[in-house]
């Protein structure tokens, strides 16, 4: 590095603490906490600045399926960017790349009964689309009072208002009280923390019992949809026993509640199937999907709509089924080519059997470290998705105070050993590339464990 360069790298570390407000930080930490200010991507591997190299265990943020440099979605981005950079698709207008996006989403949701496709920005967008598209069908439906929601807690459902209301974590809802009235929460089948039992099957069971319970408390005919992600991600990735999915469809169908599955995180492979609703053999209403969408080259958000909220529109006899809602950029045309080429290349390169095949071994390899190290309390994941739970007393499992110095001094240890972690509260959450090696998932694991050794 030259002295210019390190000049001009301190000018950015300095410049990023006192311009730039980071999304879930204080301003004024920054300062302190030095973010690494990630500069180039390759395959697996990032650099930052300062040319250290690191194997993105993160996957940007669950988002960078593809790896840093796929060409067949760069080409695509360049190409759209030469022929058409930006048109709209509100009523008069519309483009190709936002047709064929949207046949192709259908298309490959076929058998999860999607017909139909709303396009956003992002996360939270897709969320945002979801509730409102569940309001409005019941109001098509004649039954207005069905405004309420129900989600889990520990649940994410991005920072909007609505998803933000149904979001299951004091921290994202705390600073922006009041929120919206109707969205009521109920316990995740959460085997490590529940007070109920440590008996899987029995977990979920009683966990869809008390869906049943707040739905028949609130009244079924009051309740508009149950919102929750198929594997709960940035709650510190938490599996549901597998018959807890089937049995809310069960009692949604029951008590005639949409279901809106947010597989922000899981759609396109990361638990080992293309949506994590297919892990559990289960057909939503309303499905929320980003990140993998585009591999995150360009922000994309899209909600997925089941037959039958499809039809509700499409039959209305008010005249009233109007989509009121709705983006500037909705099916941007640089995103949808990019969505495009990133579905061709999940499906060449078989994206979600690599999650599934690697994320095995991944799972297999890190398990142990749950009983392997004193603080490493909780070890969980699926597909290319895991979270290791750190705790202060492991037989107790008692918390770790707020700021957890040990995953900070653990995500320090793995930055020089050459991998990129994120800590999410008392969680280390790894969510690398999609097309991973298995070797790459050996990198990554013995770098986690010299970390953690160092640390113990
Ligand atoms: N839903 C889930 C399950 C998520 O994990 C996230 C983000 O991580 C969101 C919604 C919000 O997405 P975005 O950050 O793109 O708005």
């Amino acid at each position: 590095m030259t002295s210019t360069d390190a000049a001009a790298v301190a000018a950015l570390k300095r410049d990023n603490a006192q311009y730039l407000w980071h999304p879930m930080a204080h301003p004024q930490a920054m300062q302190k906490a030095k973010p690494d200010i990630i500069a180039r991507g390759e395959g697996c591997w990032i650099w930052d600045v300062d040319g250290h190299r690191m194997l993105d265990g993160v996957g940007g943020l669950w988002a960078a399926n593809l790896g840093h440099s796929n060409k067949a979605v760069r080409d695509a981005i360049v190409a759209q960017l030469d022929e058409l950079p930006f048109y709209n698709v509100f009523r008069g207008t519309t483009h190709p790349r936002a047709i064929e996006l949207s046949k192709r989403i259908v298309q490959t949701m076929e058998p999860d009964g999607v017909t139909a496709v709303f396009f956003s920005n992002g996360g939270s967008d897709a969320v945002e689309g979801a509730l409102k598209l569940a309001r409005q069908y019941w109001k098509l439906k004649g039954q207005a009072d069905r405004h309420k929601f129900i989600a889990l807690r520990q649940g994410y459902h991005g920072v909007h208002f609505g998803g933000m209301s149904v979001n299951g974590n004091l921290n994202f809802r705390r600073a922006y009280e009041p929120l919206l009235p109707g969205c009521f929460h109920v316990d995740t089948p959460w085997l490590y923390r529940n007070p109920y039992t440590q008996d899987l099957e029995e977990l979920g069971e009683i966990c869809a019992t008390l869906l049943e319970r707040e739905i028949l408390f609130q009244g079924p005919d009051t309740v508009a949809a149950f919102i929750a992600e198929p594997i709960q991600g940035a709650g510190g990735v938490i599996v549901p026993p597998p018959n807890y999915w089937p049995r809310v469809r069960e009692i949604c169908d029951k008590y005639g509640v949409l279901l809106i599955a947010d597989e922000v995180v899981t759609g396109f492979g990361r638990g080992g199937a293309m949506f994590g609703t297919r892990l559990w053999n289960v057909k939503a209403d309303l499905w929320c999907l980003a990140k993998g969408i585009s591999s995150g080259y360009v922000p994309l958000g899209a909600t997925a709509i089941g037959a039958k909220v499809a039809e509700a529109f499409m039959d209305d006899p008010t005249g009233q089924a109007a989509v009121g809602h709705g983006y500037t950029y909705s099916a941007h045309p640089v995103a949808a080519a990019a969505a495009l080429a990133t579905l061709d290349q999940i499906e060449a390169l078989d994206v979600p059997g690599n999650a599934a095949r690697v994320g095995a071994h991944f799972q297999a390899r890190a398990r142990p470290f749950a009983e392997r190290f004193s603080f490493v309390g909780d070890v969980r994941g699926m597909g290319l998705m895991l979270g290791i739970e750190m705790v202060a007393d492991k037989a107790t499992r008692a918390t770790l105070p707020r700021g957890n110095p040990v995953a900070a001094k653990v995500a320090q240890a793995a930055y020089r050993r050459g991998l990129m972690v994120r800590i999410s509260g008392p969680n280390l959450i790894l969510s690398p590339p999609l097309v991973i090696t298995r070797e790459e998932v050996d990198f990554m694991v013995d770098a986690l464990e010299g970390a953690f050794a160092e640390v113990e």
